[in-house]
C-alpha cells in the first residue's frame, strides 16, 4: 500500500502532448521522497485546445505547480498573473508555480542549460557563443545567457519560420539587455559560421540535427573548426554523446551533453515548487545515464 500519499498530500504535474515517455513524474516523485516531501507528480496529456482548462483545474484543485512540454508551451502564457523576466522575453513557460491562487510562469530551459555549463566548469559571462538554432530550446538559452551577462551571441539558422522567430527574439533581447550583442545568419553561409566559431568560446548545437534517428549526422561538418579552447555544447540527448561531441572530443575540445541541461532545468524547477535543492546527483545516477 502507498504509505506516501495522504488527504494532505500536494499535487504537481505535467501538461503536454504526448507526455507518456516523460521521465518527469519519476524524478519528481524520488525527489520529494528523499527529501520528505509531501507531494506527488502526475503526467497528464493536454493538447493545445485543452490549456485553457488544465490551467483552470489546475487552479481547483489548488496544485502547486506544473511543468508545461510541448505544445503547450506558448499557450499557457495567457493564463499567467506573472512571468519571470526570461519566461516574458521568451514567450513560453515550461514551469508554473501556483502561491494561492497567483500564477507565476517561469522557463528553466535556459537557466538547465546555463547551470549544465557551470556544473561542468565553463561560465558564460563576458564569453562569446555560436548557437545554431532559433527553435524553443534555442531562444530559451539566448535569452537566459543574454539576462546571465554573455557578451556576444552569434544565431544561425537555415532560413525556415524559425529564422523569423530569431529575428523577433534578437529584438526583444535589445529592448531588455541592450549590452548584449546578438547576430543572425543564415546557416547556409558555412564560411560566416566557421568564421563565427573560430571568434567564440562556446558553440552550441540547439537544433534537431545529431538527434536519434539520425545519429550519423552532425551540424558541423568540417571537424577541422574545433580548437582545444573552443567548449562544445549539445541540447540533444539522445544520444548522449552526438556526433557533433564526439567529433569535437576527439580534437581535444572540452563537450558538455544535453542530459545535464534536462536535469539542471528540471532541478530548477524544483526549488521554483519546493525552495530545496533537487538531490540532483543521485538523480542523474538513476534516471539519466
Ligand atoms: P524546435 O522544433 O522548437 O526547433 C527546431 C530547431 O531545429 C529549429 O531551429 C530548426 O530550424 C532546426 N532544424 C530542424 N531541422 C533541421 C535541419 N535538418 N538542419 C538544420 N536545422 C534544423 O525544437 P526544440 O524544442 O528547440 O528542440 C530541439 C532539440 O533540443 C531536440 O533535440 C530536443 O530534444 C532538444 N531539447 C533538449 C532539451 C534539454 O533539456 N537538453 C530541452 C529542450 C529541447
Amino acid at each position: 500500500m502507498e504509505k506516501r500519499i495522504s488527504g494532505k498530500t500536494g499535487l504537481l504535474g505535467l501538461i503536454g502532448s504526448p507526455v507518456d515517455h516523460s521521465g518527469s513524474p519519476a524524478m519528481y516523485n524520488y525527489g520529494f521522497q528523499k527529501l520528505g516531501l509531501d507531494y506527488a507528480y502526475l503526467a497528464f496529456d493536454i493538447p493545445v485546445e485543452e490549456v485553457k482548462d488544465a490551467i483552470a483545474a489546475m487552479k481547483t484543485f489548488k496544485m502547486r505547480g506544473m511543468n508545461v512540454t510541448m505544445p503547450c508551451k506558448t499557450e499557457v502564457v495567457k493564463h499567467m498573473d506573472e512571468l519571470s523576466p526570461a519566461a516574458r522575453i521568451i514567450g513560453a513557460c515550461n514551469t508554473i508555480v501556483n502561491d494561492h491562487g497567483k500564477l507565476t510562469g517561469h522557463n528553466t530551459d535556459g537557466t538547465g542549460f546555463v547551470r549544465n555549463l557551470k556544473e561542468s566548469g565553463v561560465e558564460i559571462k563576458g564569453k562569446k557563443m555560436t548557437i545554431i538554432g532559433a527553435g524553443g530550446a534555442a531562444t530559451a538559452i539566448q535569452v537566459q545567457c543574454a539576462l546571465d551577462g554573455i557578451k556576444e551571441i552569434s544565431i544561425f539558422n537555415v532560413k525556415d519560420d524559425f529564422y523569423l522567430k530569431a529575428e523577433k527574439t534578437i529584438e526583444n533581447i535589445k529592448k531588455d539587455v541592450p549590452d548584449c550583442i546578438v547576430n543572425l545568419f543564415d546557416l547556409r553561409d558555412k564560411n560566416k559560421l566557421y568564421e563565427e566559431i573560430a571568434s567564440s568560446d562556446i558553440l552550441a548545437n540547439a537544433t534537431l540535427v545529431g538527434m536519434h534517428p539520425h545519429e550519423d549526422k552532425s551540424s558541423i561538418e568540417d571537424t577541422s573548426i574545433f580548437r582545444k579552447e573552443l567548449v562544445v555544447t549539445d541540447v540533444v540527448y539522445l544520444p548522449r554523446k552526438t556526433k557533433m561531441l564526439a567529433d569535437a572530443e576527439a580534437a581535444g575540445c572540452k563537450t558538455v551533453g544535453g542530459i545535464g541541461m534536462l536535469l539542471w532545468q528540471g532541478a530548477e524547477a524544483f526549488k521554483l515548487y519546493t525552495g530545496q535543492e533537487m538531490p540532483a546527483q543521485e538523480i542523474k545516477e538513476l534516471f539519466f545515464s
